[in-house]
């Protein structure tokens, strides 16, 4: 639920304290808990079993502004209850990433004397450590390890910032759009959609290897353009040339390339192959 209302929650506790009955009455019917009957009597809840004494478990709270105020007669998503939607978009979030496909993809796992990797693992893991308003463009050959990193950093960023994450190979995420999809379950897809786009940490592994229809490469871009604009943390990767024009799509390009927002590391291919062996990331349904 992306209700901004949410955030005056916390700012301005004091306005919004308001006894359950009145809220309830200016809810939407269609909002309202049913209550329990037995036998045609209304049970009332239990003083002892209320769970969240802020809402008496309504979930909701009535913003207490004068008439005529602009928020006067909206509501307001209770901390339990947004609690609760953290909760189930983490756990939606985790099972769409589905990050335990690359195993052991760590920042302890990782070489970073392998020459040409240092400054994508320092970066790697300065971003992991401080993911703030910033976004980190890893480019580079098949086979350099940005995978690694960029997995390494969702890992972390879940264990020590209890961050919710959603890591996705771009080709994938966009059959996932295309098959979810369903023109006659607008409203689900819409929620899906808006809870990948505000993914607290958003992982994007091998852009401009998709080979997407116009209509993929429209919701890639509304993806990319809200992070933009709202400044969220976001990490990606890319094997492309980026010499070579329109394997990125222009308007994602613009956006990546902003140096006031992303930090861009480019791995050098002739360092890496000095140095042999490249290791390989092991990818999901690939090359097995
Ligand atoms: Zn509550």
């Amino acid at each position: 639920m992306d209700l901004p209302a949410a955030r005056i929650a916390h700012s301005n506790r004091d306005h919004i304290m308001k006894r359950i009955g009145d809220v309830m009455r200016d809810l939407p019917a269609a909002n309202r808990p049913r209550p329990s009957q037995t036998g045609g009597a209304v049970r009332i809840r239990n003083r002892d079993t209320v769970r969240c004494p802020i809402c008496n478990d309504a979930g909701y709270l009535r913003n207490d502004v004068p008439v005529g105020h602009p928020l006067f007669g909206t509501v307001i998503v209770c901390e339990c209850k947004q609690r609760e939607l953290d909760e189930r978009r983490d756990e939606e979030l985790k099972r769409l990433s589905n990050l335990e496909a690359f195993g052991q993809c760590t920042f302890d796992t990782f070489d970073p004397e392998m020459p040409g990797l240092d400054e994508a693992y320092e970066a790697a893991l300065a971003f992991a450590q401080e993911p703030g308003h910033t976004w980190l463009f890893l480019s580079g050959p098949c086979g350099v390890g940005k995978t690694h990193l960029a997995v390494a950093i969702a890992y972390y960023a879940m264990e020590w910032h209890r961050m919710s994450v959603y890591f996705a190979v771009v080709p994938d995420l966009l059959d996932h759009l295309r098959s979810t999809f369903d023109p006659n379950s607008g409203a689900a897809y819409d929620d899906r959609f808006a809870t990948i786009r505000n993914a607290p940490l958003l992982v994007l592994d091998d852009l401009g290897t998709e080979n997407a229809t116009p209509w993929a490469k429209e919701k890639l871009y509304q993806i990319i353009n809200h992070r933009y604009s709202e400044q969220m943390p976001t990490v990606i990767t890319t094997n492309v040339d980026l010499g070579a024009k329109g394997k990125i799509d222009e308007r994602i390009y613009s956006r990546i390339m902003d140096h006031r927002l992303t930090r861009h590391v480019a791995i050098d291919a002739d360092d890496f192959r000095l140095a042999g062996d490249p290791r390989r990331v092991r990818r999901r349904g690939r090359g097995r």
